[in-house]
């Protein structure tokens, strides 16, 4: 069993079989997973071969009514990548350098780089990485954390969509990634949440949602909202902002060292409408809002 959270307590309970749960930050640590120390932040975790996307997740999406992955490809489309691209833009436009750890299907890189962005999507698998970049023409590289000095803060935004969850170590892992930030860029990140004062029992007895993140091996820290604060408060991202998340037993936010930048609607629409290249994918960002907004006049 690991015996500290990454908060540097040790005061640890059993939660249930598989996960740990730290008294002091409400982080929830799986117990029995042989990678723990090794993770997936050195790429050495078998979990994540090739069939990890073609097998596992593409399971996932069949439950949800995606046949291929072309159909995962144009659900992410129209939900996730829409919804967060519409928040992002909101605190930082085009141009600007910025890289996502783990670029699923890439359909977000894909976007950022049809509203100017000059992007870097990786993923952990080779064999993954050539499928993403033969499916929508992006590049997708590994990751490699940088240790030389010219090479840091080079990024205005690193997103972990999905991914934070995986990591065992997630404080050098978000310290490396400040390192990697310009002194105002910004982390976007969204991952499960951990619902405050979480009982095991409790959840089992009210079915709940959540208990579908519980993936011993595969997610291996699991965060409160709480923990999520100290931990980027810890590795420096003092300004935090929370959106609210697709799915209501997530979090959705964005962080950053120095106060965060605000965009109106107008600013936005004239700075990335001023680039001839990106008019097609805007549309596309407008004919999300308006879907939602309609949405929500009808509800
Ligand atoms: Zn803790």
């Amino acid at each position: 069993m690991n015996q500290q959270c990454w908060c540097g307590r040790d005061d640890l309970h059993a939660w249930n079989t598989e996960y740990t749960m730290c008294r002091s930050c409400g982080t929830l640590i799986d117990n029995t997973s042989e990678y723990n120390a090794a993770y997936v932040e050195n790429f050495c975790n078998p979990l994540y071969d090739q069939d990890y996307w073609y097998k596992k997740m593409l399971q996932e999406y069949q439950k949800i009514g995606c046949k291929n992955f072309d159909d995962v490809i144009l659900y992410h489309f129209r939900e996730r990548a829409a919804y967060w691209m519409h928040y992002l833009l909101k605190h930082l436009l085009p141009p600007a350098t910025v890289i996502e750890i783990g670029c699923g299907v890439g359909t977000f890189a894909y976007w950022l780089r049809q509203l100017g962005f000059d992007v870097t999507a990786t993923e952990l698998n080779p064999a993954w990485r050539s499928f993403v970049r033969k499916k929508l023409a992006i590049e997708v590289s590994d990751y490699q954390l940088s240790s030389s000095p010219e090479n840091c803060a080079r990024y205005d935004a690193v997103f972990m969509m999905d991914v934070f969850e995986h990591l065992a170590n997630p404080l050098d892992m978000t310290a490396a990634l400040c390192n990697e930030l310009k002194e105002d860029g910004i982390i976007m990140l969204q991952m499960p949440q951990v619902p405050d004062d979480a009982e095991y029992s409790r959840l089992l007895e009210q079915k709940a949602s959540f208990l579908r993140y519980l993936l011993p091996g595969e997610h291996v820290r699991l965060y409160t909202v709480l923990a999520a604060r100290r931990l980027m408060m810890r590795a420096g991202f003092r300004y935090m902002l929370f959106y609210p998340s697709i799915f209501h037993d997530d979090m959705f936010f964005i962080a950053s060292r120095r106060p965060l930048k605000y965009y109106d609607d107008d600013m936005i629409r004239q700075t990335v409408l001023a680039n001839p290249h990106a008019v097609a994918a805007y549309a596309a960002l407008e004919n999300f809002r308006r879907l939602v907004a309609q949405t929500q006049k009808n509800a």
